[in-house]
């Protein structure tokens, strides 16, 4: 099946106020330029140097979204063209990012990451950290980022009531943080939840931004 389909297909399932991300980490130009003839065009790449190379070689009505754990040293690579960054899980990373945005004269968008599947190894805040990192003079002084919602990942099982769980439980965060902290804010909007195995249920769930990669690109 064609890139082309994968994307029509999976358009038509969710409502079109969800966002499709197509995730195109490890997948050559060619991949990504058949996705954007076929009208996509926010991308999803989750290491900094292989998104600043794609942006450098791809057409510039592209929206970059950085999905993957971010690195305060690398913040400078993408600053300048990055469209959102879904992987903010530090009041440090924040202040880098705006100390970038404001070097090349932009707001950057951000989303919080929060950790809520069962496995380690996942990055993210929990709720206490979230309140600590945005009760925080330093973070009140930052003029060149926005937060716009949170991301999460669900665990990577079978299971399907617990995925379901995890999203209910990203969903109920939102909320929380959008009645406590940003109901004065119109930008505060997004969830971002939901990849090639999960994305359905994601979208029941209430995500309004979806990370696919596989089911459009193939297996990586
Ligand atoms: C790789 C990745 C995805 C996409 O995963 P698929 O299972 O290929 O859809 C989504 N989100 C993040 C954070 C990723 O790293």
């Amino acid at each position: 099946m064609s890139i082309q389909k994968r994307i029509s297909d999976i358009r038509k399932e969710i409502d079109a106020r969800v966002t499709l991300v197509a995730v195109s980490k490890t997948k050559p130009i060619e991949a990504i330029k058949e996705a954007y003839y076929a009208g996509q065009r926010v991308f999803g790449e989750n290491k900094v140097q292989e998104m600043a190379a794609k942006y450098e070689q791809l057409p510039k009505d592209i929206d970059w979204h950085l999905i993957g754990h971010l690195q305060s040293n690398k913040v400078k690579y993408i600053a300048p063209f990055v469209q959102l960054i879904h992987s903010v899980d530090s009041l440090k990373l924040l202040q880098e990012i705006n100390k970038q945005a404001q070097k090349n004269k932009r707001t950057i968008d951000c989303l919080l990451q929060f950790h809520v599947a069962s496995e380690e190894t996942k990055f993210g805040l929990n709720m206490i950290e979230a309140k600590e990192l945005l009760d925080s003079p330093e973070y009140g002084m930052l003029q060149n980022i926005r937060i716009v919602g949170i991301m999460g990942m669900a665990s990577f099982t079978e299971n399907q009531a617990l995925v379901r769980h995890e999203f209910h439980t990203l969903k109920s965060l939102f909320d929380t943080l959008k009645d406590s902290y940003f109901s004065t804010s119109d930008a505060f909007t997004e969830i971002s939840m939901g990849m090639s195995g999960d994305y359905r249920i994601a979208v029941e769930e209430g995500s309004t931004m979806i990370r696919v990669g596989s089911t459009i690109f193939g297996s990586r």
